[in-house]
């Protein structure tokens, strides 16, 4: 049996390796390939534009879109603000207002709040418990000021997926442009812009296997067609929407990992689903007093994010430091809070502290699922070895009742 590399990468919801093949793609593009798609007047420059072209039906047909409607962008963070300062000033005179969620990622929230500073509206829904958001909610929410719905197709913390073909029928339903964040589950799970009424879709090409520095927006061309004021204005390529010199290697990349993920999403999702059950399964054997945060139904095959109860979270983190993983708690990340997105599901403090979100990717294999369950069980129970309070809920004391003065 082959041993596994130590540390084990598994936070593929943070980034994910760069695919052999991918690479082996972009090489030629930063060597005798090197020249500028747009230079219309030679041979080099055609060979870059030809290459460019590949690279868009290729990521247009991982969500059935028209190549013509791929804006190649620096990556999602941009895509996001392009989607939603584009909208809100294309569409400002058709009304003020915009729908989005509590849950979304920085570049959408923070975009948000960016244009409420300029006098546009935003309605943050909250979630239930589950990560998802009430559809009920948000028919609720809809005025005729409203332009824009942005509601992320997968949440990169707790991986659970929103009901995006009923939002889509919603919004097409009341005029409402709908654009979601789609990140974490392009190439993940099935996504078809057609299928589900997308208006407009942002993708990252290094949450699928591609470089980083390279992304996408899907803006859609007819029935409706969309239109976006730049944010980065220049010499006007990608139909005027997105200026600059085209990333030509990058790009490159991002066709050919949307390429693989079409071919080999229904195995991959298959096999990661199975992995991510295993894990779960083993830490159930011998753990108890563990809390899956979001929906287990409703959420990508890759994703398993946890709380352990009676545990510190920096000592927990500590504990298994050859597993790459990401945290809810404060202490691995800039900010001090601890997840916003944990909080929206209404997880406590504690609880969001001791959380671990174990992202499973294409180069996971059993054996790291093995070896990462058996560190990660270990850890916690040497931690809950030495916690008063665990011992008291294993002797039945309900900790709600304790009156905790000394007295
Ligand atoms: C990673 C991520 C982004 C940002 O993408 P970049 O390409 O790194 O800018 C946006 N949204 C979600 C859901 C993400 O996971």
């Amino acid at each position: 049996m082959a041993m596994s590399n130590r540390p084990i990468y598994m936070d593929n919801q943070a980034t994910t390796p760069v695919d052999p093949r991918v690479l082996e793609a972009m090489l030629p593009y930063f060597g005798e390939r090197f020249v500028n798609a747009a230079s219309r007047n030679h041979q080099f420059g055609w060979d870059a534009e030809e290459a460019v072209d590949n690279a868009r039906k290729q990521v247009a047909a991982l969500i059935n879109a028209h190549p013509k409607e791929i804006v190649f962008t620096s990556g999602a963070t941009e895509s996001d603000n392009l989607a939603l300062k584009g909208v809100a000033e294309m569409y400002g005179q058709k009304g003020d207002h915009i729908i989005t969620c509590v849950t979304e990622h920085k570049a959408i929230i923070d975009s948000a709040k960016h244009l409420e500073k300029q006098g546009v509206r935003v309605t943050f829904l909250p979630v239930e418990r589950n990560g998802l958001i009430d559809l009920d909610d948000l028919e609720r929410a809809i005025t005729d000021k409203t332009i824009l719905i942005s509601i992320m197709t997968a949440n990169n913390e707790v991986g659970v997926v929103q009901d995006i073909r009923e939002i889509g029928r919603i919004a097409r339903e009341r005029g409402v442009l709908f654009h979601t964040d789609a990140v974490q589950a392009v190439g993940k799970i099935p996504f078809d812009v057609q299928a589900m009424n997308v208006d407009i879709a942002s993708l990252s090409a290094h949450k699928m296997y591609g470089p980083k520095g390279v992304g996408a927006l899907y803006v859609r061309r007819r029935n409706p067609r969309v239109l976006l004021t730049p944010i980065i204005d220049g010499g006007g390529h990608e139909r005027g929407m997105r200026s600059g010199t085209l990333n030509v290697p990058g790009i490159v990349g991002f066709g050919r990992a949307a390429e693989l993920s079409m071919n080999e999403l229904e195995d991959e999702s298959r096999r990661l689903g199975a992995l991510r059950d295993r894990l779960l399964a083993r830490l159930r054997e011998k753990l108890d007093e563990i809390y899956i945060n979001g929906d287990m139904e409703r959420r990508i095959p890759g994703n398993l994010n946890i709380s352990f109860a009676y545990v510190e979270g920096e000592s927990l983190l500590m504990g298994i430091d050859d597993v790459a993983v990401s945290s809810g708690s404060a202490c691995t990340s800039a900010s001090l809070e601890p997840s916003y997105v944990l909080k929206a599901l209404g997880v406590g403090e504690d609880l969001a502290h001791t959380s671990i979100r174990f992202g499973l990717g294409r180069f996971n294999t059993e054996d790291e699922v093995d070896y990462v369950a058996d560190k990660v069980t270990g850890t916690v129970q040497r931690l809950r070895e030495l916690s008063p309070l665990y011992e008291m809920v294993k002797e039945g004391i309900d900790l709600s009742t304790v009156n905790w003065t000394a007295d």
